[in-house]
């Protein structure tokens, strides 16, 4: 994440709507990646106040602004849409009568802002051209484990040809803990769900030929073997002894798919940090450079500072991965793939 700051020079971060100094309002700026201070006029219009000699623009805001999702993001200029390019792909929301729903549909919503700006800066998502990932949706459900009134058992995250489904209850802290534990997981996050599902989207955009499809095969192995039969394979045998040379969890041992996604996600929590460290004067890594070696060597330093730091706090690590040189081949992969695409659609 880049650092952002106010028309009065205090520092604003991503997610918040107004500056705590100076109390103009703020918005975000997806097609420029800017956090504009400024001031709302109506109820949807954005003045903004603008550095140096340009003029004030005038924005539209989100619709969902004065909202529960409270979106801070803007309209894209010409869009007719009154929802912001991340709000408008969410389909199905958990039943907003219920308590504690609204709280749970806001930090879906903080998730998947964060996740499309990573993609609108690793330009797979065009901010300024939406309608070519129109076939993307999201569905956030609930099962009785959150709603004693449903008959559904579990609400399993998962992805299907552009439809993500992510289980509201994955919002409260205490249900991630939970599962965490239960699934003996090291690293559990709402905006892991995001990167991790969104990673089974792009698969189908990536390799689209059987020239693609046999250069992924190569590195994470042929993804046409029983779905279903290979994870019940995996829960099964809960045999967690022998991923660490290959995979980057024990989850992405149960399919070349699953790998894929886990080693996905994992490169997009790589991408947001070292931008954030790289902007605080942490690493020197200009997230422009597009040079792997580089950029994985100032991750090795750049975590292990993180963790360090942590450490001397009394929390846990926030990165307990050890990334072997497999896994470190198929990151490689999965940059050259960006970059590829990237060029392919510009
Ligand atoms: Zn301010
Ligand atoms: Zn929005
Ligand atoms: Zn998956």
């Amino acid at each position: 994440m880049r650092r952002f700051y106010c028309h009065c020079g205090h520092e604003i971060n991503f997610h918040e709507h107004f500056c705590k100094a100076c109390g103009r309002d703020l918005a975000y700026d997806p097609k420029i990646g800017t956090l504009w201070s400024g001031e709302l006029r109506d109820s949807n219009q954005f003045f903004a106040h603008s550095q140096g000699h340009q003029k004030n623009l005038l924005f539209q805001t989100c619709s969902h602004r004065h909202h529960d999702v409270g979106c801070n993001w803007l309209l894209i200029q010409g869009d007719d849409n009154c929802q912001c390019i991340a709000c408008r792909t969410t389909r199905v929301i958990p039943d907003q009568t219920h308590e504690k729903n609204a709280n749970r549909w806001f930090r879906l919503e903080r998730s998947k802002r964060q996740l499309f700006q990573t993609l609108i800066d690793l330009q797979l998502i065009k901010a300024n051209r939406p309608v070519e990932f129109s076939d993307l949706q999201f569905d956030f459900l609930e099962d009785k484990r959150s709603n004693p009134n449903l008959d559904l058992d579990h609400v399993l995250s998962g992805h299907c040809d552009g439809l993500i489904t992510i289980n509201a209850a994955e919002a409260d802290e205490s249900f991630l803990h939970t599962m965490k534990e239960q699934m003996q997981e090291l690293y559990r996050s709402l905006l892991g769900h995001f990167r991790h599902e969104i990673g089974h989207y792009f698969w189908l955009k990536f390799f689209n030929s059987e020239e693609k499809i046999q250069q992924f095969r190569e590195v994470f192995g042929d993804e046409r073997q029983d779905y279903a039969q290979a994870l019940q394979g995996y829960y099964d045998a809960n045999n967690q002894s022998h991923w660490r040379s290959r995979y980057i969890t024990p989850y992405a041992s149960s399919h070349p798919h699953e790998d894929w996604a886990e080693t996905w996600a994992h490169y997009l929590h790589i991408v947001d940090t070292l931008q954030t460290a790289q902007s605080f004067g942490l690493s020197i890594y200009e997230p422009q450079a597009h040079n792997f070696d580089h950029w994985f060597n100032e991750w090795r330093r750049v975590s292990q500072v993180m963790n360090a730091l942590n450490r001397s706090m009394g929390l846990a690590e926030p990165y307990p991965f050890r990334v072997s040189e497999m896994v470190e081949g198929k990151l490689r992969f999965i940059d050259e793939t960006i970059a590829r695409y990237a060029k392919e659609h510009n």
